[in-house]
């Protein structure tokens, strides 16, 4: 598409994605007086707006809901006078003269920057019965559906801190919660792993992997493979809910390929600049020691300053 098409040239700075990362960079840039657009595909928050609660977040010493933190994001990004579009970004592609277009179904958008922003996504494991049965059962996001297993069993597969989290938070609803883990340490933070290990809903299942989910309508059966002995157990469950980690968004950089990559995750410099002079990326989707809401916004308020700087330059 030509630059000349772009419906709207109006921007500045492009964000693509609404979580912490995002909003942060939208409002350091808004503040900076630079004309912002964020769009992002579902709800504000991201990430966080699926987790029950922000309980390490500094400033919020009894935690704050996931879903009232994205919405304070957004209505302070607003404050300072981000646009925000609920859209899907279906391609971002760099023009010659070093004019990005972001283009959604209903528009494109060209300017001179664009962050990235736009998360990760839930991995799949790929066991047989994981996509048959997504939403009968199979989910990747406990907030969103634990209080559909009342009294249930459950499996959670995975050892990290989202695994763990989650699993604690899905006993509020659940009768028994089994974790499976491939190795027999879990990943995830010790703080976290006490809390599990000394939960009395919780058992856990370390040096085992998921082998099969089967059922007729929904979920019934998990067929576990002990790594150590090679056995096979079947657990009556009704639920799977997976945290095998995160794979980033970037889908829909088709045309722009980073070389400085790490399994899709893209490298920056201190300043989070991308190769590509005008590209940033902050939070999830970017290679980074911690994946917090605290680093994501630190991201966002860098990236905003270092794109300011480059408009400017
Ligand atoms: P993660 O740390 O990458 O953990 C993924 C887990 O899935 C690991 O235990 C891994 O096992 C397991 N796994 C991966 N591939 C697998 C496979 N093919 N088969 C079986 N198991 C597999 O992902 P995450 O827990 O989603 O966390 C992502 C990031 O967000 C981390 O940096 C984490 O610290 C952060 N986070 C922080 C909090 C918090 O601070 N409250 C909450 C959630 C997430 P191995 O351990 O054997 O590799």
């Amino acid at each position: 598409m030509e630059a000349s098409s772009a419906k709207n040239t109006t921007y500045d700075i492009v964000v693509i994605g609404g979580g912490p990362a995002g909003y942060t960079a939208a409002q350091y840039a808004a503040r900076a007086e630079k004309k912002v657009l964020l769009l992002e595909k579902m709800f504000s928050g991201g990430q966080i707006a699926t987790t029950d609660i922000l309980d390490n977040y500094p400033g919020f010493p009894e935690g704050i809901g996931g879903v009232d933190f994205g919405e304070a994001l957004e209505k302070q990004a607003r404050k300072f006078g981000v646009e925000i579009s609920f859209d899907q970004v279906d391609e971002l592609s760099l023009e010659s003269e070093g004019t990005f277009l972001t283009r959604t179904a209903k528009e494109t958008y060209a300017t001179k920057v664009v962050i990235l922003a736009a998360g990760v996504n839930p991995r799949m494991l790929g066991v047989p019965g994981e996509k048959e049965f997504v939403g009968r059962g199979v989910s990747y996001c406990a907030t969103c559906d634990g209080a559909f297993f009342q009294d249930r069993d459950l499996l959670v597969v995975g050892g990290g801190d989202s695994a763990i989290e989650e699993a604690i938070y899905l006993t509020r609803f659940a009768r028994k919660v089994m974790i499976v883990h491939r190795r027999d340490e879990l990943r995830a933070v010790k703080f976290l792993q006490e809390k599990a290990f000394r939960h009395e809903k919780i058992d856990f299942f370390l040096s085992h992997r998921l082998k099969e989910i089967k059922g007729h309508n929904s979920v019934e059966v998990a067929i576990l493979e002990d790594l150590v002995t090679k056995e096979e157990k079947q657990l009556k469950v009704d639920g799977v809910f997976f945290y095998v980690g995160h794979d980033p968004n970037t889908s829909f950089l088709k045309e722009i390929s980073l070389s400085s990559t790490v399994g899709g995750f893209i490298e920056t410099s201190e300043k989070m600049e991308t190769e590509v002079p005008g590209l940033y990326a902050v939070g999830d989707l970017r290679v980074k020691f911690l994946r917090q809401v605290i680093t994501a916004a630190s991201d966002g308020a860098i990236a905003a300053m270092a794109a300011v700087n480059f408009l400017e330059e």
